[in-house]
């Protein structure tokens, strides 16, 4: 991924995409403080567009507040980056990865007197579950690993040092040939994915865990939630256990980059048919529309490039 042409936005500029460097001794390699977005733009019949930039932004600038990090740029400017990144790339769509980091002054738990550092990339990235997935439905795993506590390294932030978690999860879940993990919280209810949120389906009803199981407030949740009531759909929030996964009609994942995945299998224990359910195919192509443009309703949260 480092070693190709491109631009990267890097502390208030446009650097090569191979000179977007760090030192070794940046204190966030070595104590894990940081906080990132993953964002998307898509191709709309106005030209690309970035979809809820400003959610993105400011819950970048949120989970460095909760981290006690200080971002040297104010939000307009952490916007236009975005916006600049896509176009020096040239690319049609994308995926934008904005990551904020303590540099490397020195080291030592304490960042104080470090400086704090900002930089956007960004990519192509097409369906991060698989094209098949997105149509078929992935089989999922509950993990071993229990998701955050909400009083350990704080569940609303989206913070570097969260994903170690996300990442065991992923690679026990892969390794044991199954797609994406689903993690549980301390108490034994369902929280979230390696990277994505959940949501279920039972007697015409859409039901997804409420934020106290400690899953990130997605932006993509927030959307379906949007979805569903357009749809007429009645959507509850609450703890839910792993067995009513097992037992739901239709089950899927939201997320920036998952998007609106359907999954067919929870445990190897199949969910609903089998498939990718008629209520997340609803949600699904709604979510499709209002990225690409196609739903004027929901035009104020394509920002154009
Ligand atoms: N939970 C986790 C752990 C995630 O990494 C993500 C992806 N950012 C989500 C949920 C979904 O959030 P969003 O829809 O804002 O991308």
């Amino acid at each position: 991924l480092h070693d190709r042409d491109g631009k990267i936005w890097m502390d208030g500029e446009l650097v090569d995409w191979r000179d977007a460097k760090v030192h070794v001794l940046t204190h966030t390699l070595h104590y894990g403080c940081g906080a990132f977005e993953g964002v998307r733009a898509y191709r709309t019949e106005r030209g690309t567009a970035i979809f809820r930039l400003q959610e993105h932004t400011e819950r970048l600038f949120n989970s460095a507040k909760i981290l006690r990090m200080q971002i040297p740029f104010s939000m307009e400017e952490v916007n236009e980056a975005q916006r600049a990144v896509i176009r020096a790339n040239g690319l049609e769509s994308g995926y934008i990865r904005p990551l904020t980091w303590i540099g490397s002054e020195k080291l030592g738990v304490s960042p104080k007197g470090n400086r704090v550092h900002l930089m956007v990339a960004a990519w192509a990235w097409g369906a991060y579950l698989g094209e098949e997935g997105m149509k078929r439905g992935i089989r999922v795993k509950t993990s071993s690993y229990t998701r955050h506590h909400v009083n350990i390294t704080m569940t609303q932030a989206k913070t570097v040092s969260n994903y170690t978690n996300s990442i065991l999860a992923n690679m026990e879940a892969t390794d044991d040939g199954y797609d994406e993990a689903l993690l549980l919280d301390p108490a034994g209810f369902v929280s979230e994915g390696a990277g994505e949120n959940l949501f279920i389906v039972k007697g015409g009803v859409i039901y997804t865990p409420d934020l106290s199981a400690g899953a990130l407030n997605g932006i993509t949740r927030n959307t379906v939630l949007h979805i569903a009531k357009d749809l007429g759909l009645e959507v509850v929030q609450k703890r839910i256990t792993r067995d009513e996964v097992y037992i739901a009609d239709e089950a899927f994942f939201t997320g920036t980059a998952a998007e609106v995945t359907p999954i067919r299998e929870l445990d190897r224990i199949q969910i609903g048919a089998g498939q990718r359910g008629p209520i997340t195919e609803r949600i699904q192509s709604a979510f499709f529309d209002i990225v690409n443009g196609r739903n004027p309703k929901y035009a104020h949260w394509l920002t154009p490039v």
